[in-house]
């Protein structure tokens, strides 16, 4: 018997297919959701579990009618999995779910609760870095973004104090594109300069968020997962920084975009 979870979200549709002792991870841009549906419908004996905004849609392209699940249940329970997977013993953390939007929760022993979350999120990645730079292939934006230098287009705290002791860390960005109002008619910004502050803006919006909930909730443990980080180092880099310098630890977890479909997966008897 082949168990399928899947977590079919707002940009890309996640699934886990189970097989004996193997998990093999596979994703599909919504925009094939037909073509997704005709890959699982290619499955027979399958088990399938959905969850996710689409899962409705999606599971109306498929053979037979799948077993649902709560998507906050799912990515709950497939982080429990990915953590205990990977020898981290965390029972009570904050998990913050970079996604199309972002998502933030609370896991204790007894069950977790969405404690906040922000719109700006790998959409947000998506959307600024076409309007700044035309540019819509996912891959290209990070691969640029990581080439990119932020100093010009982003002020920073210790930029405003100028040489002056600052009251909190000068490294701080005192405002995202807010450097951008002395630059020099003449001086032109590059496209890989331009993603590499986009990034900065999300990264460190996600961070700053999820720490002040999780201080809230009395954690400073926050398991990063999401799509958005898929080859995409830039992001942890300015996630896992933005996260220390306010007193909280950053995790990252492997295959972590697959949260949803796995907690899926595992709600199969
Ligand atoms: P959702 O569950 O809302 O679909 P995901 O967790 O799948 O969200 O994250 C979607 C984000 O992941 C996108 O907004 C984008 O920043 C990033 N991403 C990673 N790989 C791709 C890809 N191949 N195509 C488009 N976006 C991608
Ligand atoms: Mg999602």
């Amino acid at each position: 018997m082949i168990k399928v979870g899947i977590d079919a979200g707002g940009t890309l549709i996640k699934i886990a297919v189970m097989e004996k002792e193997t998990t093999d991870y596979r994703k599909f841009p919504v925009s094939e959701l037909k073509q997704a549906a005709s890959w699982i419908n290619g499955m027979k004996n399958a088990q399938i579990c959905i969850t996710g905004g689409k899962a409705a849609l999606l599971a109306s392209y498929l053979d037979t009618a799948p077993a649902e699940i709560v998507e906050f249940e799912a990515s709950s329970s497939g982080v429990r999995y990915l953590l205990a997977r990977n020898a981290m013993s965390q029972t009570e953390f904050v998990f913050t779910n970079v996604g199309t939007g972002t998502s933030i929760h609370h896991l204790e022993n007894g069950g977790h609760r969405r404690v906040g979350g922000t719109g700006v999120g790998g959409g947000t990645i998506m959307g600024l870095s076409r309007l700044l730079t035309g540019i819509t292939d996912y891959e290209t934006i990070v691969s640029m973004a990581a080439k990119g230098m932020r100093d010009r287009i982003d002020l920073k705290v210790s930029h405003i104090y100028e040489g002056a002791e600052p009251p909190i860390p000068g490294d701080l960005t005192a405002s995202n594109f807010g450097n951008l109002m002395s630059l020099h008619a003449e001086e032109q910004l590059s496209r890989e300069d331009l993603l590499a502050s986009v990034i900065g803006l999300v990264g460190e919006t996600v961070a700053t968020t999820s720490v002040l909930a999780a201080g809230q909730c009395g954690m400073s443990t926050i398991v990063f997962i999401g799509s958005s980080f898929i080859g995409n180092d830039l992001l942890k880099q300015v996630v896992e920084r933005y996260t220390e310098l306010r007193g909280a630890q950053a995790r990252f977890l492997e295959n972590g975009e697959y949260c949803g479909a796995i907690g899926a997966l595992l709600s199969l008897a």
